[in-house]
């Protein structure tokens, strides 16, 4: 796609130099490769590839996000299950159904939608998960063969950023680049991939100082610290790609906003991705395309 198709806009309005990073036809490329794989691996093994969601208590994001999944999945021909267990389950139940999971041989992807209640030790629930059904690569297995290069699958959200980089033909080996974040779900693993893609890479917290300095010397910024609204076009130069990660309920004008205030680099930085529409329709993107190749990897060494 290109820059003026992207910003096409009104005959009256200006077009905005800023190349606007949607998420929308990068989550349909990808949905549509899946769904031709879903279909073939159908044919092969006389079963749909099969993920199954625990989601414990009634939190009602969580509901909203495990129902979307469930949509998403059986638009690309996938099964879908979900197993709702209430807030009062034990760890040890919970430990008991995610076993069982492992051993089930028609599974072929385990997620545990997060946040667990208090009273269970996620970390621990998390690590039970069998690392070849891990969709969201969050086990310490997962964590330590992307640490080696050696994932089978990579978690969602960075991994849907460098989807949406290639997608938008934006360059990433010898490029700089800042991850803003350093959470295990964002920033560690994106600044792994980018690393693996050859780029060289910092990694900023909330205790590194002159942040500002770093992001504006960067070629690439990827912003995941989960402050609303917290950098504007001061922190970025023309030449910056600036990709939000960052998600909350309302900013400016009680708006879905991310960690960028959009309209100040919009037409400044060289690309941008806009929340909402930018990184957020990837992640259940990749996750059908991790569960399709768990599924298939799986199949392969059974
Ligand atoms: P987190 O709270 O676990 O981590 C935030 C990170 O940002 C921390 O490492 C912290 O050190 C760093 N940070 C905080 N304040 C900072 C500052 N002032 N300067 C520099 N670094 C700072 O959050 P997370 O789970 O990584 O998520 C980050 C954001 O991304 C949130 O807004 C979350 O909602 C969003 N998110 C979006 C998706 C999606 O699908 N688009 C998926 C996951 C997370």
């Amino acid at each position: 796609m290109t820059k003026a198709d992207q910003n096409s806009v009104s005959a009256t309005s200006k077009p905005s130099k800023t190349l606007k990073l949607l998420g929308k036809p990068v989550a349909e490329a990808i949905r549509g490769e899946v769904a031709q794989k879903v279909s073939q691996f159908t044919q092969k093994h006389g079963r749909q590839p099969h993920l199954t969601v625990i989601l414990v208590g009634d939190d009602p994001a969580s509901g909203v996000y495990v129902r979307s999944k469930g949509k998403a999945c059986e638009q690309v021909g996938m099964k879908s299950t979900t197993i709702l267990l209430p807030s009062s389950t034990t760890e040890t139940d919970l430990a008991g159904q995610v076993r069982a999971l492992n051993q089930d041989q028609a599974v072929d992807g385990v997620l545990i939608q997060l946040p667990l209640p208090q009273h269970i030790n996620a970390e621990k629930i998390l690590n039970l998960v069998d690392p070849q059904k891990d969709v969201d690569a969050f086990t310490l297995t997962s964590s330590g063969a992307i640490f080696k290069d050696q994932a089978l699958v990579y978690p969602c959200t960075p991994y849907g950023v460098m989807k949406m980089l290639r997608h938008y033909k934006i360059p990433v080996a010898g490029q700089n680049v800042v991850v803003i974040g350093r959470s295990q779900i964002v920033g560690k693993p994106m600044a792994m991939l980018m690393l693996k893609e050859n780029a060289t890479v910092t990694i900023c917290h909330s205790k590194t100082q002159d942040l500002k300095k770093l992001t504006s010397q960067a070629d690439i910024v990827v912003v995941a610290a989960g402050k609303k609204e917290f950098l504007g076009r001061d922190a970025f130069s023309e030449k910056t790609v600036v990709i939000d990660v960052g998600i909350h309920g309302s900013g400016t004008g009680n708006q879905i906003c991310g960690d960028v205030k959009f309209s100040e680099v919009d037409d400044f930085v060289a690309a941008a991705s806009p929340v909402p529409g930018g990184v957020g329709p990837l992640t259940i993107a990749v996750l059908l395309e991790n569960t399709i190749k768990l599924a298939e990897y799986r199949c392969q060494t059974v």
